[in-house]
C-alpha cells in the first residue's frame, strides 16, 4: 500500500498507555479521567436503552441533544445556533474536526495550525491534500504573536485551526486573541475551525471566550466541542459540530457518509443531564484543585512548571534537569520511574528539543501524590 500518511505512525497516546500498561505506571500521558462519570448519567443511558432508543438516530443527532445545544451555547454567548440547520452530533471531537477540515480543505490549501498542536489536525490537513502552515506559541505560553500569525497568511490560506483552552499547553486565548482571529480571519476570507472541548475547564478566574460570541467570527467558524471531557466519559464519543447553515449543509454531506450518525440512548441521556448547567459549570473548581494538588506535590524536584489556565494538562520544563530528549526521558520515567507522561515534541511539525513533559491531572488526589511521590524519587 502506498501510505496516505508516510510521517505517521501510532499516535503518542497510543504509545505511552502502552507503555504505561506494561511497565505498570501510572499513566498521566493520554488525557483521560481516571473518575467514573456521575450516577445519574449512568442510569439516564440506562432508562434510553431500555426504552428501546437502540435504532440509529437521525443522520444530523438527536433532535432534543441538538436544542440542549443550542440552549447551552445561547447563554454562554448569545448567539443562536438552529439545532435543525446548524448543529450537527458527531463521533467526539475528533470526527467534528475531521469533517470540518475535509469540508474546507482543498488540494493545496494552506492552514495555519498552531503548534504544539493536538495531533489529529494535520493528518486530517494532509489527507485532505492541504498543507499546514505552523505558527509556533511563545515557549512560556503567555502571548499569541498576531504579527506572526498574520505574516504567515499567503493567497493559498484557506482556514486557521484555534483551541482554547489549549491541548497540550493549558493555553487560554484572551477576548483580545479572538478579536485579532475575527479580524485577520475577515480580512483575508479565512474559515475557522475552533476546537472548544474543554471550555469548561479553566482556572484562576480567567474565561473561555468561545468564537461563537464573536458574531462575525462565527459566521466563519466551524465550533468543534465533546462530551467527554465535560461529563468524564471520553469513551462515549459524543461531540458535536456547530455552524452557519450553508457550512453545515456541506459538512452533513461528509458526515453522512463517514458515520452517518452517532449512539443513540448516549445522545438522549447526554440531553437529558445537559439541563441541568450545574453538572458542568462545576468542572473547573474541580480540575483547579486537582492541578494544585499535582503542582504542590511536584514543586520541590526542580521542574519549572509552565502556566496551566485550562484543561487538564500541566506542562513542566526539566531544561535544569536533565539533557535528554523529551521522548526518552518520558519513556525512562515510565519505565523506571513508575510515571507515564507525553513528550512535547509529539506536537510539534518539526523535530524539536524544548524538553517539557505534559502531565495529565484528570487522577484522583491520591494517584496524583503517588505519582508525585515516584516523580520526586527518580526525577
Ligand atoms: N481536541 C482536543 C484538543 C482534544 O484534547 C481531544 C481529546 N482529547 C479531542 C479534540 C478529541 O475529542 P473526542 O475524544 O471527543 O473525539
Ligand atoms: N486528547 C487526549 C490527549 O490529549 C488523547 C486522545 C487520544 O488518545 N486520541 O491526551
Amino acid at each position: 500500500i502506498q501510505s496516505k500518511l508516510p510521517k505517521v505512525g501510532t499516535t503518542i497516546f497510543t504509545r505511552m498507555s502502552k507503555l504505561a500498561e506494561d511497565y505498570k505506571a501510572i499513566n498521566l500521558a493520554q488525557g483521560f479521567p481516571e473518575f467514573d462519570c456521575s450516577p445519574d448519567l449512568q442510569k439516564l443511558v440506562d432508562k434510553y436503552i431500555r426504552r428501546g432508543k437502540n435504532q440509529y438516530a437521525p443522520m444530523a443527532g438527536v433532535m432534543a441533544l441538538r436544542e440542549g445545544i443550542s440552549q447551552k451555547v445561547f447563554a454562554a454567548t448569545k448567539t443562536e445556533y438552529h439545532p435543525e440547520t446548524e448543529i450537527t452530533i458527531t463521533s467526539g471531537a475528533t470526527e467534528a474536526l475531521y469533517v470540518a477540515i475535509s469540508t474546507v480543505v482543498n488540494p493545496g490549501d494552506e492552514v495555519i495550525v498552531f503548534e504544539p498542536a493536538y495531533d489529529s489536525y494535520v493528518p486530517a490537513i494532509e489527507m485532505n491534500g492541504g498543507i499546514p502552515v505552523f505558527v509556533t506559541l511563545d515557549p512560556q505560553y503567555e502571548y499569541i504573536d498576531w504579527e506572526i500569525v498574520n505574516s504567515k497568511v499567503t493567497e493559498k490560506t484557506k482556514a486557521i485551526i484555534i483551541n482554547t483552552p489549549h491541548n497540550p499547553t493549558g493555553k487560554v486565548w484572551t477576548e483580545s486573541d479572538l478579536k485579532q482571529l475575527d479580524f485577520l480571519a475577515e480580512k483575508n476570507s479565512l474559515f475557522v475551525i475552533s476546537d472548544e472541548v474543554y471550555e469548561y475547564i479553566i482556572f484562576d478566574d480567567l474565561r473561555h471566550v468561545s468564537a461563537a460570541s464573536i458574531p462575525s467570527l462565527a459566521s466563519r467558524t466551524f465550533l468543534c466541542g465533546s462530551f467527554g471531557k465535560t461529563f468524564h466519559v471520553t469513551g462515549w464519543k459524543v461531540g458535536y459540530c456547530l455552524a452557519p447553515k450553508e457550512f453545515t449543509t456541506e459538512f452533513r454531506k461528509i458526515h453522512q457518509f463517514m458515520v452517518f450518525s452517532v449512539i443513540t440512548p448516549f445522545q438522549f441521556a447526554i440531553a437529558e443531564f445537559l439541563k441541568e448547567p450545574d453538572h458542568y459549570l462545576s468542572l473547573s473548581a474541580f480540575y483547579e484543585s486537582k492541578r494544585n494538588i499535582f503542582n504542590e506535590a511536584i514543586k520541590d524536584i526542580g521542574f519549572v512548571l509552565k502556566p496551566s489556565e485550562g484543561s487538564f494538562f500541566q506542562n513542566v520544563s526539566y531544561k535544569n534537569l536533565s539533557e535528554e530528549h523529551d521522548l526518552v526521558l518520558a519513556e525512562r520515567l515510565t519505565k523506571e520511574g513508575g510515571v507515564a507522561s507525553i513528550p512535547l515534541s509529539a506536537f510539534y511539525g518539526e523535530e524539536t528539543n524544548f524538553r517539557v513533559l505534559r502531565f495529565c491531572f484528570a487522577k484522583n488526589d491520591d494517584t496524583l501524590l503517588r505519582a508525585a511521590e515516584l516523580l520526586n524519587k527518580v526525577v
